[in-house]
């Protein structure tokens, strides 16, 4: 049967009388050591320590801010488990990772990668020394290829499942099963307050313990009709809370990146035009912020914070000082598309567990509002009631490339605690077939096996072990670098123009990819110049990444010896391995700066942004990495790629037919008039896959 513990109720309500104002100067006046003992968890540290003894997997469940990702780790290893290996805490964010190790590192007084450390993919901050180690789950996933039953932990922490992410699910099953070997591991699984039941059951109807909350009442304000634009009505609303209501800080849910920048500007030239206004401290939050920006949220502020966030300040990061929050109801989700045939970020409607994490922010030291963006009846009628888990939304190729790696012959028959659809499955199957990880019986080829080294997407790692053969894996590591970092140049507002024209200069015309790679070679013949990269707007912190990355994918290839080799100055090489690889995305023309997928019929365009452009014509065919769909389908990074290759490296999808005279069918003439020409033809392997399997 299942138990329940509960912790001391008493706790909760001795501090149910503080105040707002005695909290917010709290983290000021207090040591890092009474804060600690102040959090929910502290108050039922011996009961939760005696379950953890009793028992090798337990559900841990709490409100946010309870201190279960900060505490936990320090618990476990004050009780002396950490001496048979680290404590691991695994996070499906890397911010959270990142930040939280930083916190706990100050929390025991030592160095961050010392005895707390953390490892994201591409950063590795850990040494012989540490104990307790933050990382994202999807690193963890990748040791357990390495070593299958973790042996290198004593405890493995798996933080924030209510998420849901992918790498978390697989992880459930794989760990399940490392606990049936090891006879001397803990797992704790921890929760915000849902899914607790459905955790314990998967895993054997294990205890649940709960931390008792410490929670405030929260008014919640529906919007009486439906806001057109988000993002103004967020604005809005943050203005006037700021010259209304009494002191406490803003919490404002948007999608990403863009919107949070929109968000923050308009708020900020607003302020400015009001004259007399007290000061508002605008702070952004999201994951590919610069830490050392991130981490201002955290610091003491004598004025009121507007902290304009991701959904990553639901559950992973805690704020302490909000009392207001406004929520848009909105988030980006990655989802699969099967128009396109690939992830992409979309922006979707929470759920109302979504919704109600969000409100709770607010009560977290005091009576708290909630302003919702959406009426009333659209949170009853049209907002699911949990998430879609993202195993069951977005493309497996990675998983099942991982799974067949650790030999889970049958994934229909792997233990999901939700199954993705069969469906998704074989889809991920197909995928890896045509790229030549899979064989017809669905068995991992050579290529594929070595694909699985590399944390890369399944066609980038193609990319680079295939342009090995190809003498070109010099120049293909800098571009997969290039691709593993986000925006490398910058388009400062104002000055559009100026540094669209410095952009320019780095075109190589083939090919966005090129471009990149063009990029990245004058910078280092620039000695990597942080000076350089101002000059020319480019991101120095992520030019400085790239060459990270690059130095650790080199590591990988080396212990798969696979040598550094380069194709000189022949650069046609370079995008013949691109189409190897992305040949699933070619597009033919169809107007100027227009084009249409050839699998899938779908339009798509150039972006404006992209070095295609200044070929002077647009070619016939083109590959590219990404889509990126707004108003329009936009391609992002293209190459231009010669129709034979396309039938050469794609031979499921194209082949060449040889034939006299003009052609005026739907069929593209390649050659000249009137003589025999070769046409590409497209065919859809799919089928012919589906059989087999
Ligand atoms: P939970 O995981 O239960 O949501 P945490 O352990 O993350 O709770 O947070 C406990 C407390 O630790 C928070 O209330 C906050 O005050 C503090 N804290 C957490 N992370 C940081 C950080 N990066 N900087 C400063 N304080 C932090
Ligand atoms: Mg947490």
């Amino acid at each position: 049967g299942e138990v329940d513990y509960k912790g001391s109720s008493q706790y909760a309500k001795a501090f149910a009388g503080n105040n707002e104002k005695a909290v917010s100067i709290f983290a000021k006046t207090k040591t890092l050591q009474e804060q600690r003992e102040y959090l929910p968890i502290f108050g039922v540290r011996d009961d939760l320590m005696t379950v953890i003894r009793d028992n090798k997997i337990i559900i841990v469940v709490g409100e946010t801010g309870s201190g279960k990702t900060t505490q936990l780790t320090q618990y476990i290893m004050e009780e002396g488990y950490a001496k048979n290996g680290m404590i691991g805490c695994t996070q499906p964010r890397r911010v959270a990772a990142v930040s939280v190790a930083k916190r706990v590192a100050e929390e025991m007084n030592s160095e961050l990668g010392e005895k707390v450390g953390y490892s994201i993919r591409f950063e590795d901050v850990t040494s012989e020394n540490t104990v307790i180690k933050y990382m994202t789950d999807g690193v963890l996933l990748r040791e357990s290829l390495n070593d299958e039953d973790l042996e290198i932990y004593s405890c493995i922490i798996m933080d924030e499942a209510h998420e849901r992410s992918l790498n978390t699910d697989v992880l459930f099953g794989l760990l399940k099963k490392v606990a049936t070997r090891r006879r001397d591991i803990k797992i704790i699984i921890t929760s915000a307050t849902m899914n607790a039941n459905k955790f314990s059951a998967f895993f054997g109807n294990v205890p649940i313990f709960e931390i008792p909350g410490r929670t405030f009442p929260v008014d919640i304000m529906f919007s009486k009709h439906i806001m057109e634009d988000y993002v103004d009505a967020a604005v809005r609303q943050a203005i006037s809370i700021h010259l209304q209501q009494g002191e406490g800080d803003i919490l404002i849910f948007m999608t990403g990146q863009e919107d949070i920048e929109t968000t923050c500007i308009l708020i900020a030239e607003r302020m400015e035009k009001m004259e007399g206004a007290p000061e508002l401290l605008v702070l952004p939050i999201y994951s590919t912020l610069p830490s050392d920006v991130q981490a201002k949220i955290f610091d003491f502020s004598e004025n009121r914070k507007c902290i304009v966030a991701t959904n990553i300040a639901e559950t992973s990061l805690t704020l302490d000082g909000v009392k207001y929050v406004i929520d848009t109801g909105f988030c980006k989700l990655k989802v699969f598309n099967p128009k396109i045939g690939m992830d992409s970020l979309q922006i979707t409607p929470i759920s109302q567990a979504n919704a109600n994490q969000r409100s709770g922010r607010a009560g977290r030291t005091g009576p708290g509002m909630c302003f919702r963006m959406y009426t009333d009846n659209i949170f009853r009628t049209e907002l699911l009631e949990s998430n879609i888990p993202e195993i069951q939304r977005t493309n497996l190729a990675n998983v099942v490339l991982l799974l067949k790696s650790l030999n889970v012959d049958n994934l229909l028959e792997f233990d999901f605690m939700d199954p993705p659809p069969q469906e998704t499955i074989l889809n991920a199957m197909y995928q890896l077939w045509i790229l030549g990880a899979l064989e017809n019986t669905g068995n991992l080829t050579d290529l594929g096996r070595k694909m699985v080294e590399f944390p890369l997407d399944p066609p980038l790692s193609k990319m680079l072990i295939l342009s090995h053969d190809y003498e070109c894996s010099e120049e293909v590591l800098t571009i997969v670098s290039m691709l593993s970092v986000p925006s490398i140049f910058y388009r400062p507002k104002g000055r559009e123009e100026e540094s669209d024209s410095i952009r320019e200069k780095f075109f190589v015309p083939e090919s966005d990819h090129l471009t990149l790679l063009h990029t990245y070679n004058q910078w280092k013949m620039n000695d990597y110049s942080g000076e350089w990269c101002m000059k020319h707007f480019i991101q120095v912190k992520a030019m400085r990444k790239v060459r990270e990355v690059r130095s650790q994918l080199l590591d990988i290839m080396k212990m798969q010896k696979l040598e550094l080799n380069s194709s000189g100055m022949d650069w046609d090489v370079v995008r013949k391995i691109i189409c190897s690889a992305y040949f699933h995305n070619a597009a033919k023309i169809k107007g100027i700066g227009e084009y249409v997928n050839l699998r899938t019929g779908i339009p798509c365009v150039l972006h404006p942004s992209s070095a295609i452009y200044g070929l002077g014509y647009t070619p016939d065919y083109v590959v590219y990495h990404d889509l990126v769909m707004t108003t329009k389908s936009y391609m992002q990074e293209v190459t231009a790629v010669d129709p034979l290759w396309l039938a050469e490296l794609g031979p499921m999808f194209f082949s060449v037919k040889e034939s006299y005279g003009n052609n005026e069918s739907r069929l593209t003439n390649l050659g000249g008039s009137g003589a025999k020409t070769k046409t590409l033809i497209e065919k859809h392997g799919k089928e012919a896959m589906e059989k087999q399997m």
